[in-house]
């Protein structure tokens, strides 16, 4: 965790936060979503953001959760340690839509916890809820998945929206509580 001092010499927080996952899941457009309320049917936002800080209300503290996009280096299986360096949240996402992004998730928790701190505050996000006839991936299952790893769980979906401020706020709550 880095803390630092604003002007009025206030102490607050600013915890790096991850997103990992297999490509297309929609880690981008949760992150778009979550910052600036946007979505895109393409996957343009991909290219180029490292990572955008988000200020949050928690318990009327001001924390900062600067949260890191792959810019697409997951295509390419070379997300770089870098990356996961002082990470004290994860968001690892697979689309329920496709069971092979779930299938996925053992070797990003592996990359993970090779990289960062194992205390690392992880939720598994199964992201694309609005496409629910195209599911393949049952809320049971990512359920039972997230309690055999002790991770928080959510579904969500970046393009009604629905979740997404909420496994953001979950991690970054979290986070607090531990490190507060
Ligand atoms: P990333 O590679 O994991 O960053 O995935 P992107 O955010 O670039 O999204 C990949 C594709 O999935 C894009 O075409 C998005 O528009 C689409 N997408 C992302 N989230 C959702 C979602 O919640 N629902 C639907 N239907 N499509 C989504
Ligand atoms: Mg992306």
């Amino acid at each position: 965790m880095a803390s630092y001092e604003d002007e009025d010499h206030t102490q607050d927080y600013l915890f790096k936060i991850v997103l990992i996952g297999d490509s297309a899941v929609g880690k981008s457009n949760l992150l778009a979503r979550f910052a600036r309320d946007e979505f895109y049917s393409n996957s343009k936002s991909t290219i180029g953001v490292e990572f955008q800080t988000q200020k949050m209300d928690i318990d009327g503290k001001e924390v900062k959760a600067q949260i890191w996009d792959t810019a697409g280096q997951e295509r390419f299986r070379a997300v770089t340690s870098a990356y996961y360096r002082g990470a004290v949240g994860a968001l690892v996402v697979y689309d329920i839509s496709r069971r092979q992004t779930f299938d996925s998730i053992g070797r990003w928790l592996n990359e993970l916890h090779t990289h960062s701190d194992m205390n690392v505050v992880t939720i598994l996000v199964g992201n694309k809820t609005d496409l629910q006839d195209a599911r393949e991936v049952g809320t049971d299952e990512g359920k039972a998945l997230a309690e055999a790893h002790s991770l928080f769980f959510m579904e969500t979906s970046a393009l009604d929206s629905s979740n997404v401020k909420a496994a953001f706020e979950t991690v970054v709550k979290e986070i607090y509580t531990i490190l507060s």
